[in-house]
């Protein structure tokens, strides 16, 4: 990871590259802003750069042996901590003991969704946490020499999750630091740290990306291009939700083409189709055809706005609003309350497991009867 690959937070990146080209480099570092906006890849790019061999015009050279082994996930010299599930019976106490979990999970999620790590690590419904057993092993790694690069990084995500006696063993190492090991905290929650700690990291705040930073996250992730507004808007300034849309991409317009083909035939009332389309839905699955039904209240929401006529309250893609424009006045006041219910119930009906096929067969003839009702005549 190198800086050029960090889109926005201009501020805060160049704050972190100077640190290293100054030679100030703290020896505890706060990366700090909400979630989703790339913290720990700048933490990453900071890394990489601090013990880069030869380094080029500010950055990392993203060649030599420490930048290399950084890539890969394999530097005997940075260590990462992060918040867990403490499973004593099946001897799981430490990040360590998750090890290769989180390396699929940086893999897979570089914007660092809690939510992927909990379901990697099969949660359970309670909060992961950094225990003491990890503050052990940190005083034990910050006490060895490194092996190859040039300083030992200790990476401690989410700080705001460890447990009170391990944040105190920290703080402890915190006030001895060694001269070749840098601590860097990535957190969401910086106000949840312990204050003893927090007021010993020399910190850099990152900030959310903005629209036009979103929408050239999406142009590199090849989304096409009359979309990546909407879907920059849809993110609210969050990479990771940018990210999540951006693979979804092809499931919306999947969704679209079933919303499309049920709402025209359950108008002109080809009961025989909807019966073939109702097993084709259900044979989907349970919780793809959910994702189905939440897109459709989405869509009925979306379709009833669009009929106020207020262009900025409308959060739909190109495709959608093109066949809003001729569905748009089917859902009005007098139907789209009971769609949006019979949707609901619907949802609520297969959640529990009940047959699917039924279900939405039901609900589409319902759907039958609703958009044929007009709204009253002024
Ligand atoms: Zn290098």
């Amino acid at each position: 990871m190198k800086f050029a690959e960090i889109i926005g937070n201009n501020v805060a990146v160049n704050d972190l590259r100077r640190m290293i080209d100054s030679g100030q480099i703290p020896h505890a570092l706060l990366i700090s802003g909400p979630s989703g906006i790339g913290k720990m890849l700048a933490a990453r790019a900071f890394i990489t750069y601090l013990n880069c061999e030869n380094p080029v015009n500010g950055d990392a050279c993203g060649e030599c042996a420490s930048c290399k082994r950084i890539a890969l996930g394999n530097d005997p010299d940075i260590h990462y901590f992060y918040p867990i599930y403490k499973l004593a019976s099946q001897n799981l106490e430490r990040s360590e003991d998750y090890a290769d979990e989180w390396k699929r999970f940086m893999e897979e999620s570089p914007f660092m969704d809690i939510t992927a790590w909990m379901e990697i690590m099969n949660g359970a419904n309670s909060q992961p946490k950094i225990y003491v057993q990890d503050a052990d092993e940190i005083s034990r790694i910050a006490s060895l020499s490194t092996y190859a690069d040039k300083y030992k990084v200790i990476v401690i995500w989410l700080p705001e999750r460890l447990k009170i006696e391990a944040a105190n063993k920290i703080l402890k190492i915190l006030e001895e630091p060694y001269e070749d090991t840098i601590f860097i905290c990535v957190s969401n929650d910086p106000g949840s740290i312990l204050p003893t700690i927090y007021s010993r990291l020399q910190r850099v705040e990152m900030k959310r990306p903005s629209a036009e930073d979103i929408e050239k996250f999406l142009d590199l992730r090849n989304v096409n291009p009359i979309n990546r507004a909407t879907l920059a808007r849809l993110s609210g300034g969050s990479f990771l939700r940018a990210f999540q849309l951006a693979s979804d991409e092809g499931e919306t317009s999947e969704f679209g083409e079933w919303f499309r083909n049920i709402m025209r035939n359950a108008y002109a009332r080809k009961a025989g189709i909807l019966r073939n389309y109702a097993d084709e839905v259900s044979a989907m699955g349970r919780e793809k055809s959910l994702r189905l039904l939440s897109y459709f209240s989405r869509m009925t929401r979306e379709n009833f706005i669009s009929n106020l006529c207020i262009p900025p309250l409308n959060v739909m893609t190109h495709e959608e609003t093109s066949f809003s424009t001729k569905f748009a006045p089917f859902i009005n006041v007098a139907n789209v309350e009971e769609i949006i219910e019979a949707i609901e119930n619907a949802r609520r009906d297969i959640s529990r497991n009940a047959n699917s096929k039924l279900v939405w067969f039901d609900f589409m003839i319902i759907l039958m009867i609703l958009l044929r009702k007009k709204p009253p005549q002024p």
